[in-house]
């Protein structure tokens, strides 16, 4: 089965580097569109530039790649697939130092100082091309080579998956079949090990070895256009076979519903079976008063569900009257009084067990939260994020969820709402540490004791320094969401707060994993007993499913 064309424009707008329009666009729809039905598949043709490796006389591996590399993409693009190549010409695909993995005790991902012109394995040249496959998001990686050996007798087709990468080995299954089709050659399997390139890309990558340079029949016809046509015909009609099995499809659970106040509502039915005695109810149009939510969740038991200009829509008034909370708490100074009547009648209590935390902004409600919270007779940590990133403030509500911390939002120029300063001004003698998380100023900390800031520059390792201090031991249950969504993250928060080991992990929904995710990923894997994805297959597609495995593998 070929791929569908019908959704190409959507398809190629959602890979722009638009994409939070198209995003918008995507979820301004009612319906989930089948965000990804033109695959992308990046080819990688090996070595280029100053490296080679075989070479049949003068005629080079890196040529010969290439070569195949480029009517491979001509015959994909044909066959229905979007193609895009890691390199067009004879050149290495890097030439700065990378970011490239290491293993030590853990895997580290951190620049390498392997130059292109050094002697040693360039590293960074490998890194490159797996940086270009998973900045854009590719369904598919492969990286064409030809083999060499000393003797010349050795001859024959094989390919090569990662052993962490299931579904790059039954990729390699139905690609070395199908070559066989095509060109009769002998035999050397479908094999699998950790060649960089196949190792350290996102999505299910597989690395060919059309035929050994160093035998004479073989290195002649690698060098005729013709049986490369044939060739590149086996790999694509094994993709194709592979893809008609629907390889990617979903494989985690997944809060997601026709509209997010429901999926909120699955949340709730998922983790609070027994009901709940406090409940914790939001805007959907003002999701910036409940950053602190996971702290209501994991402190006072509490869900949340939302609102929105419909109200409390039926499927949320029927999981109010299932939960039979005594207590409502509106997080925001948006939740209308009309909606707020509505949810204590739908819980069946009075008006008056409904409390509102509300200041003047948006980032007064964590401080009015964190006083609920907060026991005073322990020392306090106050958790110190930038209102104005939602997923360093999610990352900050987590790290204050495990401890008895205290969350406070600054905004953008990092003076702290007056419900914030107030806060400092009242616990002060119960603070006994301080942790500014990600790029957030940290002046509103000034004077107080053991601070210390979690984070760096790139949210992505924010969140996986933060988890890393909330979750250090034990089971972990992650709850992946769309950083775009913020939405989507306060759920997938909320639901990590509530049972043990939860982690919240954003992950963008096109070009997924950030390297500092996967880093925390590749070193936690072992110890993650369950997956849950919060959102729709337009923010989060069934390929992200499959890096998640990849990684934790
Ligand atoms: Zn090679």
């Amino acid at each position: 089965m070929k791929p569908s064309r019908s959704s190409r424009i959507l398809v190629r707008a959602s890979r722009s580097r638009y994409l939070p329009v198209a995003l918008a666009f995507a979820l301004s729809l009612a319906v989930t569109v089948p965000a990804f039905a033109r695959p992308l598949v990046v080819i990688d043709p090996g070595h280029g530039g100053p490296y080679n490796h075989a070479r049949y006389g003068s005629f080079l591996e890196k040529d010969a790649n290439l070569l195949i590399a480029l009517e491979l993409g001509r015959q994909l693009y044909a066959s229905g697939y979007d193609v895009r190549f890691t390199r067009t010409t004879d050149t290495a695909v890097s030439y700065v130092d990378l970011p490239t993995w290491h293993w030590t005790d853990h895997w580290t991902y951190a620049p390498d100082g392997v130059y292109w012109y050094s002697d040693a394995v360039p590293r960074d040249d490998l890194q490159a091309r797996c940086d270009i496959a998973n900045s854009l998001g590719a369904d598919v990686f492969i990286s064409v080579h030809c083999n060499g050996a000393a003797s010349s007798s050795a001859r024959g087709t094989e390919n090569w998956a990662s052993s962490h990468d299931i579904l790059g080995q039954q990729l390699g299954q139905y690609v070395q079949a199908a070559v066989l089709e095509q060109t009769r050659q002998r035999d050397r399997g479908a094999g699998v090990t950790d060649f960089y390139v196949v190792r350290w890309t996102n999505m299910p990558a597989l690395l060919v070895e059309a035929g050994f340079m160093s035998n004479s029949a073989e290195g002649a016809a690698i060098a005729n256009a013709t049986w490369r046509r044939a060739y590149a015909a086996g790999i694509v009609n094994g993709v194709n076979r592979w893809w008609s099995t629907a390889p990617t499809r979903p494989v985690h659970p997944r809060y997601t519903a026709r509209t997010r106040p429901e999926a909120a509502v699955m949340a709730s039915k998922a983790q609070w079976a027994a009901g709940a005695d406090t409940l914790m109810l939001a805007m959907t149009s003002d999701t910036a008063s409940a950053l602190a939510a996971p702290l209501g969740t994991a402190k006072l038991g509490a869900p949340l569900l939302f609102a929105d200009v419909l109200g409390i829509t039926p499927p949320v008034a029927a999981e109010i009257a299932r939960l039979h909370p005594s207590r409502i708490i509106a997080l925001g100074a948006e939740v209308p009084d009309a909606v707020l009547a509505q949810a204590a009648s739908a819980a069946g209590i009075d008006p008056s067990a409904v409390t509102r935390l509300a200041g003047a902004e948006a980032a007064s409600t964590a401080p009015l939260l964190s006083g609920l919270t907060v026991s005073a007779e322990t020392s306090t940590t106050i958790v110190l994020a930038s209102a104005t990133s939602p997923t360093e403030a999610l990352a900050a509500a987590s790290v204050a969820s495990t401890c008895n911390g205290a969350l406070l939002l600054a905004r953008a120029d990092g003076t702290l709402p007056p419900e914030a300063a107030a806060y400092l001004a009242d616990h002060r003698p119960e603070i006994g540490a301080a942790i500014a998380v990600g790029t957030v100023p940290d002046g509103a900390l000034a004077g107080l004791p053991n601070r210390v800031r979690i984070g760096s520059t790139d949210a992505m390792q924010t969140v996986a320094m933060n988890a890393t201090v909330a979750r250090p031991i034990g089971y972990l249950w992650l709850y992946c969401y769309n950083p775009l969504v913020p939405m989507d993250g306060i759920i997938a928060a909320t639901a990590a707060a509530r049972g043990a080991g939860g982690v919240a992990v954003p992950i963008a929904g096109t070009t997924g994993l950030s390297p500092y995710t996967r880093e925390w990923l590749e070193n936690n894997g072992d110890r993650v007993y369950a997956i849950t994805m919060v959102g729709d297959y337009a923010t989060l597609p069934p390929a992200v499913d499959h890096y998640v495995l990849k990684a934790i593998d």
